[in-house]
């Protein structure tokens, strides 16, 4: 039966459209310019990802293979493979069990909270590891999370090892000890359980996560009206928590890329967001050395243009600086191939945990106080690093090293406290560098 190719060619500009394009067909094309798809990409229905020299993946409704035999361009359909090469993975039920038992195990630094449940029933799970992890401290708070695309499975299998090594080597290596004393680490294995069973990159209700997100190019307000379920869960998880640093885990290619990616302004902490990809990178001499990215990093939109993405919004609406890295070529390396990428992956996951400590804020003791602090880096020069809502009585920015005034302003008062602050790199303070305020 012939298939009716049913883009709406008419409707091409709408950005509202593309942050409900519908995933059903997932393809490689082996080109390495996404123009020769042009007519698909000005329907605003369909996702490029990965663009390299070697081809680009490409996202949509059911009729894009159809509509590229019309065009006789070749493609390969990557659910085929993804049915091979995932057969020996552990199901999301197996990753949880895994998680169980580590809780289990390493019940005075770690906690498993569930932040609810995928389209599908599943739990979306996230390890707490820090000291008195039942507690909820003043200490800066770091997150990692991986595999919104459900097919891009390298990173929940690293997740899962990185918590088993921090476990096991509490106690006894400095650094992973020193990190977990003063830190609280969130760490979510798999934003996308539903995806990863089914073997494809959407959600159960064929939406791709990282385009479901606000984006500050078309969204006023950071709202969940109308996003999907795990985008819900994750938007209400970071606006209940005080992150400041984060990491969320792709494949597909191998690179650190940083912010911004859906605009190509500068970001207003670009050398920071650079140096702290390059120290990831640095870390891993396959990123390092890659030919297709120098040095292992790429700015976001220089690369290919995300709307709604995870990374732009953590920062514009939370003040959470946050990298998005790629952690393998394939997809779906074969299982067996996992411990080598964990070996390549692992010195930068510990690096960039600890680069949280490069940043200061400021902790009140009254309880319940939210207000706003302008901060002002002071060193070299007087440079105006913008005003930030803060809520909890608490607040913390990661931030180039040098001498910073934190002015802070309670609400419902007009007197403004000002702080001197200084961030240094490579220390870590006990319980993070706060200042007390009264
Ligand atoms: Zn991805």
């Amino acid at each position: 039966m012939k298939l009716r190719f049913v883009f709406p060619l008419l409707a091409i500009s709408t950005l509202v459209q593309a942050a409900q394009v519908k995933i059903q067909e997932e393809l490689f094309v082996p080109a390495s310019n996404p123009e020769i798809v042009r007519d698909l990409i000005e329907t605003g229905t369909v996702v490029i990802d990965h663009v390299s020299s070697e081809g680009f993946e490409l996202y949509g409704p059911t009729g894009i293979a159809q509509y590229l035999d019309s065009k006789n361009i070749v493609y390969l359909d990557m659910k085929e493979i993804n049915n091979k090469a995932f057969a020996d993975y552990p199901s999301s039920m197996q990753i949880e069990a895994k998680l169980q038992e580590l809780v289990q195990k390493y019940p005075k630094i770690m906690r498993l909270e569930s932040i609810g449940k995928s389209t599908n029933g599943k739990d979306l799970w996230v390890m707490k590891i820090s000291d008195n992890p039942g507690v909820d401290e003043v200490e800066p708070e770091f997150k990692y999370i991986s595999s919104m695309h459900g097919d891009e499975i390298t990173g929940r299998e690293l997740m899962v090892t990185l918590i088993e090594e921090m476990g096991s080597k509490y106690g006894s290596d400095r650094t992973i000890s020193e990190l977990i004393n003063n830190t609280e680490i969130y760490i979510m294995p798999s934003m996308n359980p539903d995806g990863s069973d089914l073997k494809q990159r959407a959600n159960a209700k064929w939406t791709d996560l990282n385009r479901n997100f606000p984006d500050m190019t078309r969204d006023s307000e950071s709202s969940p009206k109308g996003r999907q379920i795990e985008t819900q869960l994750v938007m209400k998880f970071q606006g209940e928590r005080q992150f400041a640093l984060s990491a969320n885990f792709h494949g597909g290619a191998v690179v650190a890329n940083y912010p911004w990616d859906s605009k190509y302004d500068v970001h207003p902490l670009n050398d920071l967001v650079v140096e702290l990809s390059q120290g990831y990178a640095n870390l891993n001499a396959g990123m390092k050395n890659s030919r297709e990215f120098h040095g292992g990093i790429t700015n976001g939109a220089e690369w290919y243009i995300v709307r709604g993405g995870m990374q732009d919004w953590s920062y514009v609406w939370h003040n959470d600086l946050q990298i998005t890295v790629e952690l393998s070529d394939k997809k779906w390396p074969p299982y067996r191939e996992i411990p080598g990428f964990y070996q390549d992956n692992r010195d930068s996951l510990v690096y960039f945990m600890g680069e949280i400590h490069r940043g200061a804020g400021f902790k009140i003791s009254r309880q319940g106080v939210s207000g706003t602090v302008a901060i002002k880096q002071v060193n070299g020069g007087t440079r105006d690093l913008g005003s930030y809502a803060f809520r909890g009585s608490e607040f913390y920015k990661v931030l180039p090293e040098g001498d910073y005034l934190f002015s802070v302003k309670e609400n419902g008062s007009q007197t403004v406290n000002t702080l001197s602050l200084k961030v240094e790199k490579n220390v870590v303070r006990s319980n993070g560098n706060y200042i007390s305020l009264f």
